[in-house]
């Protein structure tokens, strides 16, 4: 009998960060510029509505859009409700919604 331990054991992956396309990073540095304040403290995450229900976390998908992981960033954002929760509890003001939607509009512009 196989044991349940709760967690499971994640795929081995390397990152080329050189080689990865860091336009959607851009994009959105240039369009929300106050994505620069967060500190990553993970309240976003947290309250995250659609993390309540599905393995969806708002703070990591912050570390793919700066790792330049385009493939995953267009899986991840689908998952997002728009509820607009996680912007209410940043304590750093950061517009979240508007990162959403301005990720949106990037992969819709870049591809
Ligand atoms: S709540 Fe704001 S500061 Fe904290 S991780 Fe989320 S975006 Fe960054
Ligand atoms: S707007 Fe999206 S990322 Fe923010 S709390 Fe709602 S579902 Fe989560």
């Amino acid at each position: 009998m196989t044991k349940k331990f709760g967690y499971s054991i994640l795929r081995d992956e390397s990152i080329d960060f050189d080689r990865n396309d860091k336009r959607i990073s851009a994009y959105l540095h240039a369009h929300e510029p106050s994505i620069n304040l967060c500190i990553g403290c993970g309240s976003c995450t947290a309250t995250c509505s659609t993390g309540h229900f599905v393995d969806f976390n708002i703070r990591r998908l912050h570390t793919l859009i700066r790792r330049g992981e385009t493939r995953e960033i267009k899986k991840e954002i689908r998952k997002c409700m728009f509820c607009g929760k996680c912007q209410l509890v940043c304590p750093r003001g950061v517009n979240l919604r508007n990162v959403i939607l301005t990720l949106n509009r990037a992969i819709e512009q870049l591809g």
